[in-house]
């Protein structure tokens, strides 16, 4: 049997019938991640496998260097080739961390390959992908449409022109790509500089005029309305703790005047003023029924060498150990005191918060949204199989599963949908298995419904994103 195989992590005759029943034909709502819209609308063709799968991925480079391999190979100047081989070098050293699942999915589910790659077979392996990539199926398009993705959400500052948007919404492909509003930019007062460099931006992409801190909100309001005309229905905060400290709107306009004129505000004025504008943000999310996700807890770039060396998002992030239940829990108490709570889907890198982060958006149901403030995803250090399990069973035992709106790549890579078909075996193994032992009924249907659900139509109904009409996907989609 090849490694992996049709029943890969379904451990029971009860879970393969579920994987395979109800959610294996499931279609892909991936409503966040982190790809370019410019690669879609151009409909990216890749050069060769290093480019569409080594570049950028960070995962790869700390399991390379952690193996022992100079960085030449990882972000340096060695060639495409030599970086592949780097890469098949170090795979049969990374038994048990998820890259090694990761690695033999996606070169089963993009190019065939059952291989199990390691050095001798790297170059075999390297020219039958490339000759794949070259063969024109395998763009950014081609990929979209072979995994059955419906929706794509992409992370985008508000300064964006959202024009790649709007040209692949005006084809028929088969799917739909919207905007993500993420303005983590408008909160950093304690960096002036970068803080006046983004507003002067946002100056720009507003036509507008920012003088006053009521000009600079009215800017936000506009590129929200934006974004919203484009049919994005998210938006996405990147924070180490949720910021919910009570700030005046004159507190906030000082701090606002004093970084304009290039003096950093200090921790405590920082703190005020990025609450000042998550309230804000909360609002206008409210007013349009958007859902807001915030990501809670990364302790970012803590090798200042690396940072230095080699910029941000580069492998040097760790999971952070912020307090987070007082500040995430009032901060939704303040929007939920002037009934301007939006949806919210909450993610934390520490699994230690798992309990809190389920039992915090336990607190803020409320009808008619079924899971209204929803337990995320896995995310990041926590996308593998133990902590996909963990956050399954957190939002089981403090929540309703029932109503969990499932899986994002959350990725940078066009490599990574085969995520969703993970997560999905996960949960059919899970569930499946309890059936067989008694603690769930042995009722298909039932269980059967719930995690179809949780693969596709939860998130339909909840998001309230547009889909293509079904004669369009079925015009051009490819079967997988
Ligand atoms: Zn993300």
């Amino acid at each position: 049997m090849t490694f992996i195989h049709d029943d890969f992590l379904l451990h029971s005759a009860t879970a393969r019938n579920l994987y395979h029943r109800y959610t294996a034909r499931e279609p892909i709502l991936d409503y966040h991640s982190h790809l370019p819209a410019a690669d879609i609308a151009s409909d990216r063709r890749f050069r060769d496998l290093t480019q569409i799968w080594l570049e950028g991925d960070h995962y790869k480079w700390r399991a390379m260097r952690a193996n022992g391999t100079d960085e030449r190979y990882c972000t340096g100047k060695a060639t495409p080739y030599e970086k592949f081989l780097a890469w098949s070098r170090t795979v049969p050293f990374t038994l048990r961390n998820p890259l090694y699942h990761w690695t033999h999915f996606e070169l089963k589910r993009y190019f065939g390959i059952d291989q199990l790659l390691d050095e001798r077979n790297a170059k075999s392996i390297w020219e039958q992908a490339n000759a794949m990539l070259a063969d024109g199926g395998l763009t950014a398009q081609g990929i979209l449409k072979k995994f059955r993705v419906r929706v794509q959400c992409t992370t985008d500052d508000p300064c964006d022109d959202l024009v790649h948007h709007r040209s692949i919404n005006s084809a028929a492909l088969g799917f739909r790509i919207y905007p993500t509003f993420r303005p983590d930019n408008a909160l950093r007062v304690d960096l002036p500089e970068k803080f006046n460099a983004w507003v002067d931006r946002l100056e720009r992409a507003s036509n507008t005029e920012i003088r006053t801190l009521s000009t600079f909100l009215d800017a936000l309001k506009q590129r929200h309305d934006l974004f919203h005309k484009h049919g994005g229905r998210l938006s996405d905060h990147g924070l180490d703790h949720c910021y919910s400290e009570p700030c005046s709107q004159s507190d906030a306009t000082a701090i606002f005047d004093k970084t304009r004129k290039g003096h950093a505000a200090a921790p405590e004025e920082h703190e005020g003023f990025a609450s000042f504008l998550m309230i804000f943000f909360g609002r206008l999310d409210a007013e349009k029924n958007w859902t807001k996700q915030l990501h809670l807890g990364a302790l970012r770039s803590v090798n200042t060498r690396g940072l230095q060396e080699l910029g941000p998002d580069t492998g040097f992030d760790c999971v952070g150990d912020w307090p987070q239940a007082q500040a995430l829990v009032r901060y939704l108490d303040l929007l939920d005191s002037e009934r301007a709570l939006p949806k919210m889907v909450i993610y934390n890198l520490n699994p230690a918060d798992n309990y809190i982060f389920a039992a915090a958006a336990g607190c803020f149901q409320e009808g008619p949204t079924a899971g209204k403030v929803q337990f995320g995803s896995a995310w990041w250090f926590l996308d593998q199989k133990e902590g996909m399990e963990w956050q399954l069973n957190a939002l089981s035992n403090i929540g309703l599963l029932s109503g969990f709106i499932g899986m994002v790549t959350d990725s940078r890579s066009f490599m990574s949908f085969p995520r969703h078909e993970y997560f999905r075996r996960v949960l059919c193994n899970l569930l499946g298995n309890e059936m067989e032992t008694g603690e769930l009924p042995n009722d298909e249907e039932l269980v059967g419904r719930t995690v179809r659900n949780i693969c596709f139509e939860n998130a339909r109904q909840y998001l309230g994103l547009e889909l293509p009409p079904e004669n369009e996907v079925h015009g051009t989609g490819v079967r997988f």
